[in-house]
Formats: C-alpha cells, structure tokens, sequence
C-alpha cells in the first residue's frame, strides 16, 4: 500500500504550488495557514494532496469575481482538520444535499465526480468531508483526519 506517516503541512504546501498561478491570474488571494510540520497522518500523500486540490480547484471554480480562498488546520490530539473556505457564490441547501452525490455538477463541463472521490478518500482514511455554505456569500468544506499513530 502507499500509507505512509507523513507530514500534513507538506500536502497543503504541495496544494498551495500547484493552484498559485491560476489562483493569482484570476486576481484571487490563497491564504494558507502555516502548519506544525510535526503533525503526521498515516496516509496515502497523493490522495489527500488530489482531495486538497479538488477543493481548492472548485472553490477557484466558485469565484466570478476576484475573491479569497482561507486554507486553515485546527490540530486536537485526535485529528487535524483542514478547512477550505472561499467567498464564491455559494451553495444553497437544496443543491448541498446532492453535491457529494456522483455526476451532480451545476457547470458547464463538470464531471461532479469530484467530491464523491473526494468523500471516498477521506473516509478509506478514517476520517470525514463536510460542507457548510451561504448562498451568495461563501463556501466552507471540511476535512477531518485522524491524527497519525506512532508519533
Ligand atoms: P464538478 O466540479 O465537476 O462540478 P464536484 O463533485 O467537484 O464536480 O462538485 C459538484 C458541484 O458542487 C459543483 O458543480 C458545484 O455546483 C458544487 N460546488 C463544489 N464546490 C463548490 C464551492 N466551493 N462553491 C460553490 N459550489 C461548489
Ligand atoms: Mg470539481
């Protein structure tokens, strides 16, 4: 298997770089909150690197207008949770029931498979994706992950 206990900060650093052109060419600002480089999740880095990605890619996808993406990490003795949050247009309740679902996409040239791969990785990790959001204001996505063992 790819699980390997590796620091977290490394994936969102990875994440960062690899959304940091085309968050700037659309005017946007990605705010990334520095993380403990001591905090470890047992885990497959290039699936929670895709999930970060995905997130980050549908918040850009989100914003007509230059806005901001907020990545945030809350480290408890159990789990890391990593916030994605964006100033996009937001998701109402009826449509955020169905977002997780597969091929639901409200775009043009959407798959809507995303976030079902999404939700799939993280809870083969043991851990959860959620979603909170205000129509016309802005979107959060969260993701928990079960803190490393062995550290
Ligand atoms: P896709 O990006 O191909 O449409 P996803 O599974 O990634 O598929 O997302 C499904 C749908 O969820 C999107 O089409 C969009 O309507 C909604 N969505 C996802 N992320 C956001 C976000 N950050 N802000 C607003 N809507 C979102
Ligand atoms: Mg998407």
């Amino acid at each position: 298997s790819n699980m390997r206990l590796e620091p977290i900060a490394a994936c969102i650093d990875r994440v960062r770089h690899l959304t940091e052109s085309s968050v700037t060419s659309k005017g946007h600002t990605l705010d990334v909150e520095p993380v403990d480089d001591r905090v470890l999740i047992f885990m497959d880095r290039d699936k929670i690197v895709q999930v970060l990605l995905n997130l980050v890619r549908n918040a850009i996808e989100a914003m007509d207008e230059p806005g901001h993406i907020g990545v945030r990490t809350r480290i408890s003795p159990g789990e890391v949770t990593i916030e994605i949050e964006d100033t996009g247009c937001g998701i109402s309740n009826a449509d955020a029931v169905k977002i997780f679902d597969p091929f639901y996409t409200t775009k043009e040239r959407g798959t809507g498979l995303g976030l079902s791969i999404c939700r799939k990785i993280i809870e083969d990790h043991g851990g959860s994706l959620t979603v909170r959001s205000k129509l016309g204001v802005g979107t959060v996505f969260t993701v928990e992950l079960p803190r490393g063992h062995g550290e």
